[in-house]
């Protein structure tokens, strides 16, 4: 049986070499090779011997997954569908900007959490990915970008805010993120990765003591009636545990502050009032707010709150004192923007078809 490479950080590396009979710094110079470098051929490892080269070729593979579509927004906004087998796509997006490229990773196929506002959460939920299905992205994007040995690294930041809730695939997020971070591999500062999560409390502080990355909560309401009607785990982890949760974390958080994630729907959660008692819930939490625009999907049954309603909303926020920032909608013309990652899932929980049920009934 071979293995596939991209699904070992540096522990799985040092394991493989060692099964070889190989000294350890083969290790690193693998991981350089295939990472820094973006190789997925054995023998473009010249400073490894022939001999070892065929030996790890017996062994394993280095196999991310194989690009779909690739499109490329007005903006330069670039998404990719990804198949990930039976039937099961999802997708990466590349963001690029003046002085650094974000690349927004998924880390499962579908979500099972169910956001009433979001494209993933109504397909359902078919898997987590692998590491390699979630490294395979950047390592993937990298290559398609043009990095090599000189020239600079395209990828900058990396947010996980594709499809699925990081979270609720923990091991293989936290392997992926460490690969993200290892010198010998992205060498990422911990402040450029950020995870986005729904609020999975438990995951939250666990993430803490495993890989303390850059957090961004979606909050997306100030009080548990609206909040468990919009983002439905709410009635599992409601928002005085996830604040306290968030405040847990930042003793380890490489920023002094969370991102709290705000999407905008017109006539739901944007009102003045509604500003207000964000304000209060988050008097005690060094935050950073970033409002969002509502990307509509088919379907979708909102619709985006006007400029001057976000503005207004934004206002009562800095007036108490808030850095709130308006999210820059990018790459909508190609369905890029946030929320709209739709891929291809076989969805497991048959929520479209409960949802279709309902509709007909
Ligand atoms: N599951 C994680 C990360 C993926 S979603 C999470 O929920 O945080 C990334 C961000 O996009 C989240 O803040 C999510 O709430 C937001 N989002 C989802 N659907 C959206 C939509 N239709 N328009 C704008 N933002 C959306
Ligand atoms: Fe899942 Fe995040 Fe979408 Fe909610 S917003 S359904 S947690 S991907």
């Amino acid at each position: 049986m071979t293995v596939n490479l991209l699904e070992f950080e540096r522990t799985g590396f040092a394991q493989f070499c060692a099964e070889l009979g190989e000294k350890p710094f083969r290790a690193r110079q693998l991981m350089r090779w295939i990472h820094q470098i973006g190789a997925d051929d054995f023998d473009a490892m010249t400073d490894i011997s022939k001999a070892s080269r065929e030996a790890m070729k017996k062994l394993a593979v280095i196999s991310a997954p194989d690009v779909g579509r690739d499109t490329t927004a007005a903006d330069g906004t670039r998404k990719w569908l990804l198949d990930v087998g039976t039937g099961n796509a999802i997708e990466t997006v590349f963001i690029p900007e003046r002085n650094r490229g974000t690349l927004c990773v998924s880390s499962q196929a579908g979500c099972a959490l169910a956001c009433t506002f979001c494209s993933t959460g109504r397909q359902g939920f078919n898997r987590n990915l692998s590491v390699a299905e979630i490294i395979g992205q950047l390592w993937l994007a990298n290559r398609k970008l043009g990095r090599g040995v000189d020239t600079p690294r395209p990828v900058t930041n990396v947010v996980m805010m594709g499809m699925g809730e990081p979270l609720a695939n923990f091991d293989n997020v936290v392997a992926a993120l460490q690969l993200m971070l290892d010198d010998d591999a992205y060498g990422l500062s911990r402040r450029r990765v950020t995870l986005s999560t729904s609020g999975l409390v438990p995951a939250i502080d666990r993430l803490r003591d495993a890989c303390p990355v850059a957090l961004a909560v979606s909050l997306h309401a100030p009080t548990d009636e609206l909040r468990n009607d919009l983002v439905p785990i709410n009635k599992k982890y409601p928002l005085k545990e996830l604040l306290a949760a968030c405040v847990r974390y930042l003793d380890r958080a490489p920023r002094d502050f969370i991102t709290f994630e705000y999407v905008m729907l017109a006539g739901v959660n944007d009102s003045a009032e509604h500003a207000r008692q964000l304000a209060r819930l988050l008097k005690n939490v060094p935050s950073k707010i970033n409002l969002i625009p509502f990307n509509p999907f088919p379907q979708s049954g909102y619709v985006r709150s006007d400029a001057a309603t976000v503005a207004g909303f934004r206002d009562v926020l800095m007036q108490k004192d808030f850095t709130v920032m308006v999210r820059k909608t990018r790459g909508d013309d190609i369905d890029a923007a946030c929320g709209q990652l739709a891929g291809q899932v076989q969805d497991k929980t048959r929520r479209r078809e409960k949802r279709a049920a309902v509709a007909t009934a």
